[in-house]
């Protein structure tokens, strides 16, 4: 692509950029990138909840502002595959008009995405290269390669009439990359010499200092247990890990090792990466997990997924005894080739005592890492602001307090003439007409799905959902004359998951006569109005519960008509 300078808007259209998610968290990553009238997104990222959303799988950035004030978009383009990148797409879907843009492998991704949802991509998922450019409007967008912890990714240079604007992706500087494709560091260096207006910087690893290593260094760690292990070799990790995943094969051919993997999303991304070349996987080398009994453990290594101690994920099972296929035996080894993701730690401790029990040894760390980052470290970011040298910065990718170190350290780098807008999600970044700066905050959040991947979980179900986990369940029973609008008998108080001590048990004693007196009280309207005395009678109940015994439970009063 030649020069192609950033020039002045001079008509007073506006280029204001978006993010939706991703500033302030990790996950959701979702920016918005709108010229005059033309919108397009850059990454349609998930996020996986933790523990405290209970019942939930999936969350997704809130799409609103973008359905009622952008309107439809002209196009999506994904940097990557990762899920905190493409997870979200099928709900972007319905606003989009135009295509998608990715590489092969993040295409090859997303495609079963869209099916699990019923959504028919036809010819909207566009493949494109590192290198490659594409118009959209008045905009060009070009892709460049960078290394991560997977093959195929990108980033964005987008060439508005305004300026242009780049956005990393997720990165780090390998410069021995495992597959042979290196971050093309000399593209970066010439739109820092043609101009750039802003760059939007992952922000992940900030705070650790130095350079991350290559991928390569995780080759020595896994040659140490392939080296000394006597029994099965079972390596846990993400299952879009695929430069791991080569080294793990390629160790196990040089050992005479039989591969087989386990857990979908390992067997599927494999199979993805092979059909794309961008796994090599010689004949003969790979087994079924059925076979694994078959052989001899120490001709065997599984490579599983569950790094995290997904209780469901292969290898929670196979540390529990639960697998169909993969048994643990005294001299086996398990390898968690994959950072702990802050919040999984416990779940984690519980897999690997179990993995104990059974005699096998975990191995996560050691004098030769058997993990590295796909983020790059403090000096690879400043490397980046140092080759680019934007006018604007905006740190992208991670917590606040990542975000806040990283607009510190991009102060710093260019001496100055890089200007830094620390945003958040929701923030409008107004990079023309005038000055850049960050204009007002429109509404974004959160929209959680449930495991079908298309049932909403709203605020209310998740206050109900903990109630019921820390409270219980309290269910007042009322049976009411529909034509006198009177009580008839005593109502009863049944009870669920609730710790029982002398003031709750007076409090549930006292509930039947308290409820029967609320009702004979109000007025007649009220008595007759079914809905309105359901939630006095819960409004009043929750009031007992939390000023007398101090708890919450979720009450669900039941009032029959008789
Ligand atoms: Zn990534
Ligand atoms: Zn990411």
């Amino acid at each position: 692509m030649s020069a192609m300078p950033a020039t002045e808007a001079v008509t007073g259209q506006t280029l204001d950029v978006i993010p939706l998610g991703g500033l302030g968290e990790f996950g959701l990553n979702m920016l918005l990138v709108v010229w005059d009238d033309t919108g397009i997104l850059i990454d349609a990222g998930a996020m996986f909840p933790g523990p405290q959303l209970p019942g939930v799988d999936l969350i997704v950035p809130d799409l609103t502002y973008l359905q009622e004030r952008v309107g439809r978009l002209a196009a999506v383009v994904l940097t990557h595959g990762h899920e905190d990148h493409i997870g979200a797409l099928p709900h972007v879907w319905p606003l989009l008009d135009g295509p998608v843009y990715g590489t092969p492998l993040t295409l090859a991704l997303v495609a079963p995405k869209l099916a699990e949802c019923g959504l028919e991509p036809e010819d909207r998922l566009c493949e494109v290269t590192p290198g490659d450019t594409v118009t959209v409007g008045e905009m060009t967008l070009e892709f460049i390669r960078v290394t991560h912890s997977m093959p195929d990714c990108v980033a964005v240079a987008v060439h508005t009439p305004a300026g242009v604007i780049v956005h990393t992706g997720d990165y780090k500087f390998d410069q021995t990359p495992l597959d042979g494709q290196p971050m093309d560091l000399s593209r970066f260096a010439e739109l820092g010499r043609i101009g750039v207006l802003a760059l939007f910087g992952d922000s992940t690893n900030i705070a650790r200092p130095g350079f991350t290593p290559s991928e390569v260094a995780v080759v020595e760690g896994l040659e140490q247990v392939f080296g000394s292990a006597t029994g099965k070799i079972v390596v846990a990790l993400f299952s879009s890990s695929l430069h791991r995943i080569q080294i793990v094969v390629d160790l196990a051919d040089q050992s005479d090792r039989k591969v087989a993997f386990a857990g979908r999303g390992v067997i599927q991304n494999t199979q993805i990466a092979r059909q794309l070349g961008l796994l090599r996987l010689p004949a003969g080398l790979q087994i079924q997990d059925t076979e694994v009994g078959d052989y001899p453990a120490r001709d065997v290594v599984c490579v599983v997924t569950g790094s995290q101690g997904e209780p469901r994920a292969a290898l929670s099972r196979i540390a529990t005894d639960d697998h169909r296929h993969v048994r643990l035996e005294s001299d086996d080894v398990v390898v968690l080739s994959a950072r702990a993701i802050p919040g999984n730690g416990r779940a984690i401790g519980r897999m690997m005592n179990h993995v104990a029990q059974r005699g096998a040894t975990v191995i996560h760390g050691g004098r030769s890492p058997v993990h590295v980052s796909g983020h790059g470290s403090a000096e690879e970011l400043k490397l980046m602001l140092s080759l680019v040298r934007p006018r604007y910065f905006v740190p992208i990718h991670g917590e606040y307090r990542y975000l806040a170190e990283h607009a510190g350290v991009g102060a710093r780098v260019n001496g100055g003439r890089t200007t830094v807008l620390l945003a958040e999600d929701g923030d409008v970044i107004r990079l023309a007409p005038g000055d850049g700066r960050i204009e007002k905050r429109v509404a974004t959040g959160r929209v959680c799905f449930d495991a079908t991947r298309t049932g909403e979980v709203s605020d209310g179900v998740l206050r109900d959902r903990r109630n019921l986990a820390t409270g219980g369940v309290v269910v007042p029973v009322i049976a009411m004359n529909r034509l006198e609008g009177r009580v008839e008998g005593t109502p009863t108080v049944r009870t669920r998951g609730l710790v029982m001590d002398e003031q709750t048990e007076t409090l549930l004693a006292q509930l039947p006569q308290v409820l029967a007196d609320l009702i004979t009280k109000a007025s007649p309207e009220e008595r007759t109005d079914g809905r309105g005395l359901t939630e006095r009678v819960r409004v009043e109940s929750q009031r007992l519960f939390r000023t007398r015994v101090g708890r919450r439970p979720l009450v669900l009063p039941v009032i029959i008509e008789v």
